[in-house]
């Protein structure tokens, strides 16, 4: 029997739900979260992620601001906009929009924001927090969506053997911490793949939880994968498609035919991670407005 779907979108919106119920609450008291995403330069699909944030934190009922700024933006022109987020009342969030222009490095900028508005999960205080298992900080929306996911979808994840495809600090590195925590939705027995891991296949068909994040479109087969497994696609990638409207299709990182012939769930590409990515990074703002109300 084919694998059954993990609906990553009809998931999101319970999510989505879950946060406007809360911003609700925490308006009732005065409080209204904000999230502010940064954009530097007009790289379109870029533009398209940033449009879809603003209209999810409106939706969500929260304040929401867009700053696009242009592609020859210097790195101490980007600094200052950062300083003056940091001290916005009206923010609770930072999001800045990668990939930056070259001229940018990344981690200047990603370790200028204020901890405690970096909902994206990437400043070097949130990525030790954790490590650590403080839940204080942020994690990263894509991993916290992936473990959303997994509960949500009633998957066990305690002594699971569950083997990550990818080591980016984006996703596959804090994928392992979250998953390797004493925690709910957690306790898994966690390896890590990389492009120098030898004989890939060997480690992934031990995985009763696979979750793949290389950026390689449709790689994993259903020949690597374990029978009964439960498989998340993290993947993104365009490929050409001449019979497509557009001329190309969006895929993942796993090939999805070969992939439900063997395995129990599987996330689809479009429709499974991408759409809990959104909905983290609204979770993650409504944390950062409540803590700031408890800090007042
Ligand atoms: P990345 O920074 O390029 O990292 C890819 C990782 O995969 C690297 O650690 C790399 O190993 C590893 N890798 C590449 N080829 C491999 C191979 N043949 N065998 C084993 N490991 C291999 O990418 P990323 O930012 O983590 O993103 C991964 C994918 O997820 C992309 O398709 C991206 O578009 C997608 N993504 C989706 C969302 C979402 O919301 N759904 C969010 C973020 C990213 P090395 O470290 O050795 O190079």
């Amino acid at each position: 029997m084919p694998a059954d779907l993990i609906d990553g979108a009809a998931i999101a919106r319970g999510v989505r739900a879950d946060v406007a119920r809360e911003v609700a609450a925490l308006q009732a008291r005065g409080i209204r979260p904000g999230l502010a995403v940064v954009l530097v330069g007009d790289d379109p699909a870029s533009a398209v992620y940033v449009r879809s944030k603003g209209r999810a934190t409106e939706e969500a009922g929260m304040y929401s601001v867009s700053v696009r700024l242009p592609a020859a933006t210097t790195e101490a022109d980007l600094l200052a906009q950062i300083d003056r987020l940091n001290a916005d009342p009206a923010i609770d969030g930072i999001l800045v929009q990668m990939p930056l222009p070259r001229h940018i490095r990344p981690d200047a900028v990603i370790r200028r924001l204020d901890p405690r508005k970096d909902v994206d999960g990437l400043h070097p205080v949130n990525v030790g927090k954790l490590l650590l298992g403080e839940d204080d900080g942020f994690a990263p929306c894509t991993p916290a969506g992936v473990r959303e996911l997994l509960v949500r979808s009633g998957v066990e994840t305690r002594g699971a053997d569950c083997v990550i495809v990818g080591r980016s600090m984006l996703v596959g590195k804090p994928m392992a911490a979250l998953l390797m925590q004493d925690a709910l939705g957690a306790n898994a027995t966690v390896t890590v793949c990389h492009s120098r891991t030898a004989d890939l296949a060997a480690h992934t068909r031990r995985a009763d939880i696979l979750i793949v994040a290389a950026g390689r479109p449709r790689f994993v087969t259903g020949a690597m994968i374990k029978p009964g497994a439960v498989v998340i696609d993290v993947g993104i990638s365009r490929v050409e498609e001449p019979r497509a409207r557009q001329g190309h299709i969006i895929v993942g990182d796993v090939d999805l035919a070969s992939a439900r012939e063997v395995a129990r769930l599987i996330t689809p590409v479009p429709g499974g991670v991408g759409p809990m990515t959104i909905a983290m990074l609204l979770v993650n703002t409504v944390r950062a407005a409540r803590r700031r109300a408890e800090a007042a």
